[in-house]
């Protein structure tokens, strides 16, 4: 479909959709359009905006609502976040934000099968998990010591 802004030979501007651009010549060749104001047939067009449909646009991660501040957890789980963030820290190689590439190489057999973390987007989880990786979220809570 295509929308046309069309005009009359009043000024008058309104719009007219058409199945393309062929069926509005073909139209206004036969004078079936006509000013919705005023009834003229001689009508115009004045400017054209195709009608796309887009997908909704993706929320930026920079536009997200931040996570609930550090002090908001009660001190317990805290605890028990900070000993995760210890116990991945002792036991893994830190990638950064190489960790979708690198979760992919070792699930793949390209690399090293060894404990690895870092940081991911959401999409990038999204398609480690539909490649069948292995992969957990850990709520990364400031070191206990720092
Ligand atoms: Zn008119």
């Amino acid at each position: 479909m295509i929308c046309y802004q069309l005009r009359c030979d009043a000024g008058h501007e309104f719009e007219g959709w058409f199945p393309g651009s062929a069926a509005f010549d073909d139209q206004a060749r036969r004078n079936l359009l006509s000013c919705p104001q005023c009834g003229t047939s001689d009508v115009v067009r004045a400017l054209m905006a195709p009608a796309v449909r887009t997908a909704p646009a993706r929320v930026p991660e920079t536009a997200r609502p931040a996570p609930p501040a550090g002090a908001a957890i009660p001190a317990a789980m805290m605890a028990a976040m900070q000993r995760v963030r210890q116990y991945v820290e002792e036991r893994c190689e830190n990638v950064g934000d190489k960790f979708a590439e690198e979760a992919l190489k070792i699930h793949q057999g390209d690399g090293e099968r060894r404990g690895i973390y870092g940081r991911a987007s959401e999409e990038d989880c999204d398609r480690l998990v539909e490649e069948g990786v292995e992969i957990m979220a850990i709520p990364w809570v400031p070191r206990a010591d720092g």
